[in-house]
């Protein structure tokens, strides 16, 4: 039934970049196989999902939506797709993205538009736009993400679906084409909570081939899920964060603030403490985030040289390797993932690196601290998503910072290594309005208790 939607909606979506049909219905042969021989089963075998095209999968292309990676199918499978194989889920297809996760509303893939199925004329998030447009279009009832600086969550407000960012270390990154490695945090994209919760406990777990995993059982999501969907959230304190609830600094929309406030109050209703905490310096995680996301990718991405990956143009025998690597790299970058390398190399060169890369650690750090003093008083913190609705293709592509500024709410739980989830709350101009919900680390059962509440 989902291939069958996907062959009608797609045309007009654009949520996929490849479609496993033969591959999808194998599977869901194998589970019907499965069951009838009365196998144990998981809860989600044989329910399909739609993979980000981040992840390598050995029997797919997967391109992270780049040119330089145009046709390469990998030789192994991410931890995260063994993982989903495992479970029995069919896999239905590789989702549009960014390229290389690298933008808020997935007009920088080089192959395609995904649109809003909302309204189509407006952009369905970023870098995750294909897989949040899938499931808000129901031609995929999960999917995967990877949120480095807000990518699951961004685009889950904006197409009103559910999407969580689990502890970093808690979901691996092996054979997850790396971004940006100490912020790239895989996560599931679903309907609702609960969806999401048993998603993310097929995904998540200790990988002893990723060095950053932590080695810890999954948080109990789906239990914390279950219990929030009792819509009693008596004995929790929710703190509200000072700087991301007023629009007078930051430039939110008031019908994002509006949908926002409202969801709050839902919260206060079923029970919930609500108390106002400062933290003065998510105010300065953007550029934070900017100077290390890039700069960590310039040094993730020159394995792109033409040699060992995908493309390579210019070899014509006459030119020199160096020359061959500069013009396949110079064709099959986009401008936004030119624009981070530069930035990225600039950050930290001799001369340079103390004043931008290393004084962004340290605002890293303060960023940290004041998630750590805020969490000594409150059990969650809760903000909008984003500051703005989906908006229309092309309003923010001509200016970088624009654009950047999707992600205010979200980046500073990236820079700390938290759990956040975005959930819906409401609307504004018949569009979609997350909140988010930031918990500490390894802590990711209150982020999907609160959220699941809201839902009840
Ligand atoms: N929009 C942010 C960026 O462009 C975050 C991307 C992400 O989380 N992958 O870097």
């Amino acid at each position: 039934a989902f291939l069958d939607r996907i062959d009608a909606l797609d045309g007009t979506i654009g949520a996929f970049l490849h479609v496993n049909h033969a591959g999808a219905l194998a599977t869901a042969d194998e589970v019907d196989r499965a069951r009838e021989a009365g196998e144990e089963l998981g809860p989600l075998a044989g329910v399909p999902i739609a993979v980000k095209d981040i992840f390598c999968t050995q029997d797919m292309p997967t391109t992270a939506a780049s040119k330089i990676l145009e046709g390469w199918v990998p030789p192994y499978d991410s931890t995260i797709v063994q993982r989903i194989r495992a479970a029995k889920m069919p896999i239905l297809g590789k989702t549009n993205m960014d390229e290389f996760a690298m933008g808020s509303s997935t007009e920088y893939s080089a192959y395609q538009l995904t649109r809003n199925p909302w309204d189509t004329h407006r952009i369905p998030g970023g870098s995750g736009g294909g897989s949040s447009a899938a499931v808000a279009a129901r031609l995929a009832p999960l999917a995967t993400g990877t949120d480095t600086g807000g990518s699951i969550r961004q685009p889950g407000a904006v197409t009103g679906t559910f999407g969580a960012k689990p502890t970093y270390g808690g979901t691996s990154r092996y054979g997850l084409i790396a971004f940006s490695s100490s912020l790239d945090t895989p996560g599931p994209v679903s309907r609702n909570t609960l969806d999401g919760a048993l998603l993310h406990e097929v995904m998540g777990g200790h990988d002893p081939r990723d060095s950053t995993s932590i080695d810890q059982p999954v948080p109990p999501v789906v239990e914390a899920a279950r219990t929030g969907a009792n819509g009693d959230l008596s004995g929790v304190t929710l703190g509200v964060v000072k700087e991301f609830a007023s629009g007078d600094t930051q430039g939110a929309e008031e019908g994002v603030l509006a949908a926002y406030r409202a969801g709050v109050a839902t919260l206060e209703k079923l029970g919930a403490k609500i108390v106002e905490v400062s933290c003065p310096n998510f105010l300065h995680a953007l550029p934070t985030y900017y100077l290390i996301a890039p700069s960590e990718c310039s040094s993730n991405l020159a394995r792109y040289d033409g040699v060992r990956y995908g493309v390579r143009v210019g070899d014509d025998g006459e030119r020199s390797l160096e020359e061959v690597m500069s013009t396949t790299r110079e064709a099959g970058f986009g401008p936004e993932v030119k624009r981070r390398i530069m930035l990225g190399t600039y950050a930290l060169s001799a001369g340079y690196v103390d004043q931008f890369y290393g004084q962004a650690q340290k605002v890293r750090t303060l960023i940290t601290q004041d998630f750590q003093t805020a969490f000594a008083k409150v059990d969650a913190l809760i903000s909008p998503t984003t500051p703005f609705i989906a908006f229309e293709f092309g309003a923010r592509t001509s200016d970088p910072y624009q654009m950047y500024l999707s992600d205010l709410y979200t980046i500073p739980t990236n820079l700390y290594g938290g759990p956040a989830v975005s959930v819906p709350c409401g609307l504004s101009e018949g569009m979609p309005v997350g909140l988010q919900v930031m918990g500490p680390t390894m802590g990711d059962e209150i982020t999907y208790q609160v959220a699941a509440a809201l839902e009840s």
